[in-house]
């Protein structure tokens, strides 16, 4: 039963987390949307899931890549509500390049806002999840914590990284009703994806359109990409009283990618 529950994703004013956002508020759950954008946009998306759901919904704007901003998002969360019942690290940024030419301000970038933000989000939320005995943490990895592409080092290695955090925080908390548990998303057709189109097609000296076609629907054998409401019910279905006994599962949902 999810229905006035504090859910709080990361990186949740576009694309795949707002998805998620929409996905909890619609299930009755209080909401911290956290990310970036255009201020009108990020209050009307508020107002929105607030009046749609009958829930209350806050936007926190901490720089997922500052380890304080990120504790006092969390603090402030709890202060309010009580506790963080369902964690979302799904903040993430990309960049595309050779590792010989990959930029170092780049490469931290990607590792600090993909993996290490959630070291902060996860070690704050564990003390009232503990408290309450339940919990749910759903980490937003990528196919790219089972597989790797050229030119990803970043964010492949960070991805990899969030599978294992994910697998031993899991371990670590068994026993206290709290999950946590990683999903594989293929490519979804967002803001990110969009972005790394030129820089792939650079990258590999080809065409955008032969990025669309031969690199990122190639990956997948359904040759669709994934949606950002599949993602979205997924993560429902983990938060859900009937995925109690799923916990440091790295579950892809990827169109078969990482079957072969
Ligand atoms: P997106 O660019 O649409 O959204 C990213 C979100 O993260 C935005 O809300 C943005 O403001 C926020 N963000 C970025 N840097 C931030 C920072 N420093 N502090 C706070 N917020 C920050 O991208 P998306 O495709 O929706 O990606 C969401 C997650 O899904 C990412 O972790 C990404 O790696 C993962 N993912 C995406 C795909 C895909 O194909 N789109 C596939 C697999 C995994």
């Amino acid at each position: 039963m999810l229905t006035g529950k504090t859910a709080l994703i990361t990186g949740s004013t576009s694309g795949i987390g707002q998805g998620i956002a929409e996905a909890f508020a619609a299930k009755g759950c209080n909401v911290v949307l956290n990310g970036f954008g255009d201020a009108a946009e990020i209050e009307l998306l508020r107002s929105r899931l607030a009046a749609v759901h009958g829930v209350t919904v806050r936007y926190d704007s901490a720089d997922m890549s500052k380890g304080e901003a990120i504790t006092a998002m969390m603090d402030k969360a709890i202060a309010e509500f009580g506790a963080v019942d369902i964690l979302v690290n799904n903040a993430g940024i990309q960049h595309v390049a050779p590792i010989d030419d990959f930029p170092i301000e780049k490469w931290e970038a990607v590792v600090a806002i993909d993996l290490i933000s959630s070291f902060y989000t996860i070690r704050r939320a564990l003390q009232t999840m503990k408290a309450r005995k339940w919990g749910r943490i759903i980490n937003v990895a990528s196919a790219h914590a089972l597989v790797a592409s050229p030119y990803k080092s970043a964010y492949v290695a960070a991805k990899h990284g969030m599978a294992g955090l994910t697998k031993t925080v899991a371990l670590e908390v068994a026993e206290q009703g709290i999950t946590v548990n990683a999903v594989c998303p293929g490519y979804v057709l967002t803001p990110l994806v969009e972005k790394q189109i030129p820089d792939t097609a650079k990258a590999r000296g080809i065409s955008e359109q032969q990025v669309i076609k031969d690199v990122l629907l190639a990956a997948q054998p359904t040759k669709q990409f994934v949606t950002v409401e599949q993602v979205a019910a997924l993560c429902l279905f983990l938060a859900s009283d009937d995925a109690a006994s799923i916990t440091g599962a790295i579950m892809p949902i990827e169109g078969g990618w990482t079957a072969h």
